[in-house]
C-alpha cells in the first residue's frame, strides 16, 4: 500500500472506510482525507453518515434498542 494512489482511490473503497474514519474523527477531521477533499460526493456521503451515526448514538443514550443490557443485572 502506497499513499501515492490516494487520488485514484475508488469511491467504493473510500465509502467502506467511512465508518472507520468517523470513529477516529475525535482526533482529526474526517473530511481531511485526500479522497474526501477531492470528491464532493463522498464528502457529502460522509456528512450524512456522521449525522446518522450521531442520531444512533443519541438513541442508544436514551435507551432505545437497548432494553436488555447484559451487564445491568
Ligand atoms: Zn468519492
Amino acid at each position: 500500500m502506497t499513499t501515492s494512489a490516494t487520488q485514484n482511490f475508488l469511491c467504493e473503497e473510500f465509502q467502506k472506510q467511512i465508518p472507520e474514519l468517523l470513529a477516529l474523527s475525535s482526533d482529526s477531521d474526517p473530511e481531511d482525507h485526500p479522497h474526501a477533499r477531492a470528491c464532493p460526493d463522498c464528502r457529502q456521503l460522509m456528512r450524512d453518515y456522521a449525522t446518522i451515526a450521531e442520531a444512533a448514538q443519541q438513541l442508544h443514550r436514551f435507551g432505545f434498542g437497548t432494553d436488555e443490557w447484559p451487564e445491568s443485572t
